[in-house]
């Protein structure tokens, strides 16, 4: 099953609007309200939350029920992440609905409110469309740029894998989040300006410690994990579609790889630079993407995609010179590492598996099992 989140553009009256927002408000002074509650009375437990605040959650504030429950999992939720902290909702912040109090249709969506239920259009596309019988149950509402949207879960069906003509080696991260055997590198500056105003902004606030500092911090974090996610989102995208234009199937290493590459890297003085990128994200997109997309997917075992040379297979720790720089102690050949990686990994996937459809639909279903 591939899961996969759309976001809906809900059209809206001035009226409409206004009884959303006063809604969202309420909602989230709940949220804080209970919030303040668990964080007073140390309570993470639901059950027990919800025994302290739900009758005074429906006194206080205009909502029913299905909202004070919504309510109260929310913010365990959140509290559970980090005891230490009170959890604090801003007041235009999502609302999470569920089917008690919502419904979605195609053109059509409706949403409980303080002044009862409320039918809205919704705009949505071709690519949304035939999605959208697979709509499963919650939903958030979220206003931005003034505008209200509705994020909604689909269950994404998958286009049968295509036969490949080919292979795009993918290498994840020693230098570049993404280096294909093509030698294009899908990282911009970017990114890696964004990477380091977070890293500095981070020690400067670990550094200061206060709780101001630390409520920042999170705030940070947060900020930081979105971002990730959208440049995760956007490199998957255009592997997933260079892939399909020239009718070639994707090889990655396996999780392992992933993983004895972080820790590496962790060792190392570029700790946080590299440490903290979402590699495990990634490779989840491009499993779930190529699914989608009909996409082949290879994965190889790691073992030395580094330290061998393409050339003339000779494998040998010192034929990385330099973080990126490989140069064959054998034969001489001189390359970017994360390039080099990239074409050992076309290498082992072109042996392993002969680029022939059945097999690569089995393989494919292996690598979904290991990637979720
Ligand atoms: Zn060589």
């Amino acid at each position: 099953m591939v899961l996969q989140s759309l976001m809906i553009k809900l059209e809206s009256t001035e009226e409409d609007k206004v009884k959303l927002l006063e809604t969202i408000q309420e909602y989230n002074k709940a949220c804080n309200f209970v919030a303040d509650r668990a964080f007073t009375l140390k309570l993470s437990n639901k059950f027990k939350l919800q025994k302290e605040v739900y009758r005074e959650i429906r006194e206080r504030f205009n909502l029913t029920a299905q909202f004070a429950i919504r309510i109260i999992s929310k913010v365990v939720e959140a509290y559970k992440k980090d005891k230490t902290i009170k959890p604090t909702f801003k007041i235009l912040g999502s609302i999470q609905y569920d089917q008690r109090n919502s419904r979605v249709c195609i053109d059509e969506v409706s949403l409980m409110t303080l002044k009862g239920r409320l039918k809205l259009k919704a705009r949505v596309g071709d690519y949304q469309r035939v999605r959208f019988d697979r709509v499963k149950g919650q939903c958030d509402l979220i206003y931005r740029n003034n505008t209200f949207y509705l994020i909604v879960v689909v269950d994404a069906p998958e286009k049968s894998e295509y036969d490949a003509t080919g292979i795009l080696g993918i290498d994840l991260g020693i230098e570049n989040i993404a280096t294909d055997s093509d030698r294009q590198i899908f990282e911009s500056k970017k990114v890696e300006e964004k990477r380091q105003k977070y890293l500095r902004l981070r020690s400067t606030l670990q550094r200061t410690g206060t709780k101001s500092a630390k409520r920042k911090l999170k705030r940070l974090s947060g900020k930081e994990r979105r971002f990730k996610k959208d440049t995760n989102h956007v490199i998957s995208k255009s592997i997933i579609s260079k892939a399909k234009g020239t009718i070639r199937a994707i090889a990655i290493e396996d999780l392992k790889g992933i993983r004895s590459k972080v820790t590496v890297i962790s060792r190392g003085s570029q700790r946080d630079k590299y440490s903290k990128w979402a590699f495990g994200e990634l490779r989840n997109f491009l499993t779930y993407k190529s699914k989608i997309e009909g996409v082949p997917l290879i994965v190889v075992n790691p073992k030395n995609t580094s330290t061998q040379c393409p050339e003339c297979q000779y494998t040998d720790k010192q034929n990385r010179k330099a973080r990126n720089e490989f140069q064959c102690i054998g034969c001489g050949y001189n390359e970017m590492s994360d390039y080099v990686a990239a074409r050992n990994i076309v290498i082992r996937a072109a042996v392993n598996q002969p680029v022939v459809a059945p097999v690569l639909v089995v393989t494919s279903h292996d690598a979904l099992a290991h990637g979720s």
